[in-house]
């Protein structure tokens, strides 16, 4: 008999105590949708929302080259991050270093 040692680590193993409820359960996913900090994948929104385009030298941007387009925050704080992307400005690596060496 071949005991393979527990391979399904990621469907999360229910915790020892303290179980949520279903209701809990139901009222943070409630809270987590409304929510919906976009914080973590701001670079993908800013991106889709402003275009694969530098907005200071209009270089343009595709799939294989995107990772030189980065996101600068207007008002230097990455932990503003509004759903309108209003804070988001897409900057090519060049421009981005541009903005920062002398914004400050
Ligand atoms: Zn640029
Ligand atoms: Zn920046």
């Amino acid at each position: 008999m071949s005991l393979r040692s527990s391979h399904n680590r990621k469907a999360g193993r229910p915790k020892p105590d303290n179980v949520p409820s279903s209701e809990d359960i139901a009222r943070d996913v409630r809270r987590m949708k409304h929510e919906q900090k976009p914080a973590h994948n701001y670079r993908a929104l800013s991106l889709e929302m402003h275009g694969m385009i530098c907005a200071k030298c209009a270089r343009e941007f595709d799939e294989k080259n995107k990772r030189e387009l980065t996101v600068h925050h207007i008002d230097g704080n990455d932990a503003n991050n509004p759903a309108d992307g209003s804070n988001w400005e897409n900057l090519c690596i060049h421009c981005h270093e541009d903005a920062h060496s002398r914004g400050m």
